[in-house]
Parts: structure tokens; C-alpha cells; sequence
């Protein structure tokens, strides 16, 4: 089976590969195809935006199509960013850097009290190109620090401590984080899925 992927970040191919190498199916990128689409991702929950780029990539390209939508929830900001996770500043052009200083720079104005208990959430979806689509999910639960540590990741890692261990996301090395993230557990999860849809 070829499963074509949403996306050309080559991070999350190579944790896709790492997840799904023990299973019979051939991985490919957009770029593998030749294929450019660009997706809004205006739904109103992960599952829409996941399901919306997951359709769109298996109807320009016949092939099953996994996509994932992903983001960060502080309970402390009522869930937020949420949705917005990747544009979550109100500054023109805002970085990373900028992003994770406003989002303590919200909490220190909210007057929440430690710890800032937050999760990443990640949905992913499967879709065929008949339009036809089925979902998972993963969670990873953690808590806010008020100070950056480690530079590794990528987004809010780097203020983002996993429960049960002493690391930031951003001080563990990539092949660990690649098997706790979220992500990962979502695709994990959606193995059921591309088994079944394989007849295996
Ligand atoms: P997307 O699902 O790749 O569009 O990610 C949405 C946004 O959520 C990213 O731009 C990041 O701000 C945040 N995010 C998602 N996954 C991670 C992660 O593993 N580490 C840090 N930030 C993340």
C-alpha cells in the first residue's frame, strides 16, 4: 500500500517513517508527486482541519492520505491556543520566540498559580480519495515552565515539561520525543486504521 503524507516537513516524515516501519506500506511526501496544494486550515476543531487536508491530498492524488492537525492547551487560558497554536501572537511576522513569550506573558497576567497544567493535542486523519475518512488521536499532558530550557523541537517546546519526567519536549533528544509526542500517538493509534483499510 502507498499512504501519501500532508506534508514535506521532513521532521515529521521521519518520525512517520520511524512509526510505520514495521508495516507494509511505502510512505510519500507531496513532493514525491510533484503535487502543491494549498489548504486553508479554517475548520473549527482538529479533526475538520485534519480530515480537510487528509481529502484534499487523496483526491489530487488517488492514494490514501494521512494529515494531522495539531496543538497546544493551557488549562490556566481557558484551552488556549488551541486552534491558534501556530499563529498565536499579535505581533506582524511573530516567531516562535514570540509566541511562547506571549503565552507567558498571558499567563503572568491571568494570575494563574503553578503548576500550568497544559497538554498537546494531536488529531490525525485518514482519508481516501473517495472522500471517505476516519480519525485518531493523541494527547500528551505536561505543564507551562515560566523559562525556556533545552533547544531542541520546535513551537513551544522549549517551555513545555512532560509529565513524569525532569526534560522540557525541547532537552530530549528527537528520537525520544518522536515516540511521546502527541503526534506519534496519534499515528500510532491510526495503525488500527491503515490495517484495516489494508485488509490486514
Ligand atoms: P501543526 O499541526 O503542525 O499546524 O501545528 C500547530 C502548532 O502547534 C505549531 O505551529 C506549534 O506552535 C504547535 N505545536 C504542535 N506540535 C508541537 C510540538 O510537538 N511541539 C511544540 N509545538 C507544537
Amino acid at each position: 500500500m502507498k499512504l501519501l503524507l500532508s506534508t514535506n516537513n521532513k521532521g515529521k516524515l521521519r518520525e512517520l517513517q520511524a512509526i510505520l516501519a514495521d508495516m507494509p506500506i511505502e510512505l510519500l511526501a507531496p513532493a514525491d508527486l510533484g503535487l502543491t496544494l494549498d489548504v486553508d486550515e479554517d475548520g473549527s476543531t482538529y479533526a475538520e482541519n485534519a480530515a480537510k487536508k487528509a481529502i484534499a491530498f487523496a483526491r489530487a492524488s488517488g492514494l490514501t492520505c494521512l494529515a494531522d492537525d495539531s496543538g497546544l492547551e493551557v488549562d490556566a487560558l481557558n484551552g488556549a491556543p488551541g486552534l491558534y497554536s501556530a499563529r498565536y501572537s499579535p505581533k506582524p511576522g511573530a516567531t516562535d520566540s514570540d509566541r511562547r513569550a506571549f503565552l507567558l506573558q498571558n499567563l503572568r497576567a491571568a494570575n494563574a498559580s503553578r503548576p500550568w497544567t497544559a497538554r498537546f493535542r494531536a488529531t490525525v486523519a485518514v482519508a481516501g480519495p473517495e472522500g471517505n475518512v476516519e480519525w485518531a488521536e493523541g494527547i500528551c499532558e505536561g505543564q507551562i515552565i515560566p523559562e525556556e530550557r533545552g533547544t531542541g523541537g520546535f513551537g513551544y517546546d522549549p517551555i513545555f515539561l512532560l509529565d513524569g519526567m525532569d526534560q522540557t519536549m525541547a532537552e530530549l533528544p528527537e528520537e525520544i520525543k518522536n515516540r511521546l509526542s502527541h503526534r506519534a500517538r496519534a499515528v500510532e493509534a491510526a495503525r488500527g486504521i491503515l490495517m484495516r483499510w489494508n485488509g490486514l
